[in-house]
């Protein structure tokens, strides 16, 4: 389908701003995780319906061309604002008017009117999209991906309180956005408790999952091309290593475990503050003893992620927060059950005893009671892998896509009419 024959009421061409993170980049490590990979499949997907996607990011390296294809009908956009390396993305908010300039110099050389709809990931985006938006008389739609306010009641130890300056940030974006994505309804709870988003700007969409790369596969050949033991027990973390997502409550509980088989497979890059470096998970085993019993993998990619999930008996997701948790889905895809925390979004990633097992809080001996009697019981696991792949089934990108695309029209539509009333001059927003 080309855009010419796209159904009406749908954009033609999305900006769409990613300020923090690029979807070219390698999820698993550094600022680089799920919303890069939301990013990158609904674009493709966007796409295929005809829709021309422009992804906007800042340039993190000298040899990164000012546009990139990242599939047919997308494009990565590279904004320089800031020097290439040193900024944390708590640096960020003071690079986002020159960010903006570069966004608004590029629409700027345009015929009027390209872009019809913004799409922004993150708060950083939002404040871009919130300016972008009433220069270019279109709507924004806006998916936080994780909310500061959520994020600062849930605090991990070791990890840093969400400064003010976001949790502003963030409410002046929900005030600004034509519609708000959530991945889950607590999301939606989150957005319309917490930071008084009205309920009817707020559209809960489902993230998805690959379901051609993430299914079932033969474990033995999953761990002989990895490189792992045929008669270990192995409990997978896979994710960016930092406080948040808690991968030393896997290493602490196996510390307490009976079964001398287990192992802990780490997988992953160093990412924030605190707890971020695989050394400190390191230091944490030596001193638990059991570092002979872990295992580390820098981020993987592509089929030998599959392959990570295929080798698991298990994938714990202990984190302290997540607003879906896109690894619990591609493990339950991959037909390994899942044990992860009661919280967030995770509690619709995984379906509690169906699918996996969700534990109340981080206390290692809580963790390790609900991995040892797993552990111990393959035939319960064997029924819960089967519950895996049938929960994974409900969630799929192009799912995700088709139900954006009528947040999108619904946007559209509305944005139209109020600025027809604006014209009339019979209403202000
Ligand atoms: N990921 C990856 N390689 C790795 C570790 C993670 O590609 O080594 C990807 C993983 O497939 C998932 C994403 O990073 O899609 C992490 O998303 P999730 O929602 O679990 O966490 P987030 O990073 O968004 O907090």
């Amino acid at each position: 389908m080309n855009s010419r024959s796209l159904p009406q009421g749908l954009p033609r061409r999305i900006a769409t701003l990613s300020v923090h993170t690029s979807p070219l980049h390698q999820p698993g490590t550094g600022d680089a995780g799920g919303m890069n990979v939301y990013i990158v499949e609904v674009s493709k997907r966007l796409a295929k319906a005809g829709i021309e996607i422009e992804i906007f990011t800042r340039t993190t390296g000298g040899d990164l061309p000012p546009r990139a294809e990242l599939a047919p009908g997308v494009t990565v956009r590279h904004i320089s604002a800031g020097p290439y390396e040193g900024l944390a993305k708590e640096d960020l908010p003071a690079q986002l008017c020159a960010f903006t300039h570069g966004v608004l110099g590029i629409e700027a050389a345009r015929p009027p009117g390209h872009y019809d709809l913004l799409a922004s990931h993150y708060w950083l985006s939002g404040q871009v999209g919130w300016l972008a938006k009433d220069r270019w008389g279109v709507p924004l739609v806006h998916t936080a991906h994780t909310l500061a306010k959520v994020k600062n009641l849930q605090l991990a130890e070791g990890d840093r309180a969400e400064p003010m300056g976001r949790v502003v940030g963030e409410e002046q974006v929900v005030e600004q956005s034509d519609r708000l994505v959530a991945n889950t309804p607590t999301e939606a709870r989150e957005l319309i408790d917490l930071y008084r988003a009205p309920l009817e700007r707020v559209a809960v969409v489902a993230p998805g999952v690959d379901l051609e790369r993430f299914r079932p596969g033969d474990r033995a050949a999953a761990r002989a091309r990895l490189g792992l033991p045929q008669h270990a027990k192995i409990m997978a973390f896979v994710g960016r290593i930092q406080p948040l997502k808690a991968p030393d409550v896997l290493i602490r509980a196996l510390a307490e475990l009976r079964d001398p088989d287990a192992i802990a497979l780490i997988v992953g890059g160093p990412s924030g503050s605190g707890l971020d470096r695989p050394t400190s998970l390191i230091d944490l085993a030596e001193s638990l003893g059991v570092r002979d019993r872990v295992r580390f993998l820098p981020p993987q990619a592509g089929d030998r992620l599959a392959d990570v999930y295929r080798a698991a008996d298990l994938v714990a997701v202990p984190s302290h927060n997540e607003s879906f948790g896109l690894v619990a889905l591609e493990a339950q895809a991959c037909g390994t059950p899942v044990v992860a925390a009661a919280v967030g979004g995770l509690v619709t990633a995984v379906r509690d005893e169906v699918s996996g097992v969700l534990v109340d809080g981080h206390g290692a001996a809580d963790w390790a009671r609900v991995l040892d009697r797993l552990l111990a019981e393959p035939g319960r696991r064997e029924e819960l892998a089967a519950g895996a792949v049938k929960h994974a089934y409900d969630f799929s990108w192009d799912h995700t896509t088709t139900r954006l695309l009528d947040v999108y029209r619904e946007a559209m539509t509305e944005h139209r009419s109020r600025r027809q009333l604006e014209l009339a001059g019979c209403a202000r927003w």
